[in-house]
């Protein structure tokens, strides 16, 4: 399977819906979920989400979500830049997303994607502020690529990173996926797999999806917060675990072409976890295969989600399979 191939059956929802679906402070069954036609918050430019994967443990006895307060964090973080008020706190929204797990009985991994926006008929394209928000929690099985051989291929793309001067781009919104879609149909048609994407200062920025780092002399370097990057809970594990096994790493702007000149480059994010880039314009990265430093952070990274490695236990939430 080639990555891109790979990656696009990890972001469908499959065949199989799930029997629930958790909106607005209840289970409901998946086809009574239904919006008028003229409710079009959903799907609006006012829409803030997050997605969040559930791991079944190594014991098969428990699903594992990861890091979910933090995602909770940022769905908060997002709707207050895009002047949303979420009717559910943090605390509700964490009992939704177990009440969610165990009524659809996962017993694989599953992904999750909160979801807020506003409610009701609307007929103003710029949805106002008071508008009352609905939460929903979706989710479906999603197979993890942690134990799959893999790299893609990467390009520089013409567009860039929305940034700070148009929109934040710290909100996990739906409107600024135009961008990085419009970027990923760029690389496909240029016969890569994934954009990267630059910002404002032509500086590198991430994937669209995924945050990047590469490796040069053993040193990991990282696009900074500042560079127009979502803050990605994956890059923060990413640098955790990095740090853990004793490489240096810098979070700071980084150049074009340190890109060309990298010993490795690899993407970050919920979805494609921790994924090499074999080639970036073109060029072959080092000898076109996963590097050492990728392959280390990418076990350790597969042994936490898995519950194998006990020392992070704040960012782990346990859903016991009955
Ligand atoms: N950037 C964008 C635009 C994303 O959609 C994602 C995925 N949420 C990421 C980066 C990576 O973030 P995370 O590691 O939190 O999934």
């Amino acid at each position: 399977m080639t990555t891109a191939a790979a990656l696009e059956t990890l972001a469908s929802p499959g065949t199989a819906n799930p029997e629930w679906i958790w909106r607005s402070g209840a289970l409901v069954p998946w086809d009574e979920a239904a919006v008028h036609v003229n409710a079009v918050g959903h799907a609006s430019v006012a829409a803030v989400f997050e997605g969040i994967k559930a791991y079944l443990a190594a014991d098969g006895q428990r699903l594992l979500v990861f890091r979910l307060d933090d995602h909770l964090r940022r769905l908060t973080d997002s709707a207050r830049l895009c002047r949303l008020t979420l009717p559910h706190t943090a605390q509700e929204l964490h009992r939704a997303v177990v009440e969610l797990l165990t009524a659809n009985d996962y017993r694989q991994d599953a992904y999750l994607r909160p979801w807020a926006f506003p409610g009701g008929i609307i007929r103003e394209q710029m949805v106002p502020a008071d508008a009352l928000c609905e939460v929903i929690v979706d989710s479906w099985p999603f197979r993890s690529a942690l134990d799959t051989e893999r790299g893609c291929r990467a390009a520089v793309s013409s567009w860039l990173r929305v940034g700070e001067s148009s929109m934040p781009p710290r909100a996990k919104a739906f409107s600024n996926y135009h961008n990085g879609r419009l970027a990923m149909m760029e690389a496909r048609e240029n016969g890569h797999d994934w954009p990267v994407m630059l910002n404002e200062r032509h500086k590198v920025s991430e994937g669209a999806g995924a945050c990047l780092a590469l490796v040069r002399d053993g040193v990991v370097a990282t696009p900074s917060l500042s560079s127009g990057v979502l803050p990605g809970i994956t890059r923060d594990t990413a640098l955790a675990l990095l740090r853990t096994q004793g490489v240096p790493v810098e979070e700071r702007e980084v150049d074009r072409s340190e890109l060309c000149l990298a010993d490795e480059i690899f993407f970050m994010g919920t979805a494609w976890e921790i994924l090499p880039v074999t080639t970036i314009d073109g060029l072959r990265v080092a000898d076109g295969t996963a590097g050492a430093v990728t392959r280390r952070l990418s076990e350790a990274y597969g042994r936490l989600m898995r519950g194998e490695d006990d020392r992070f236990p704040q960012w782990i939430t346990e859903v016991p399979l009955s």
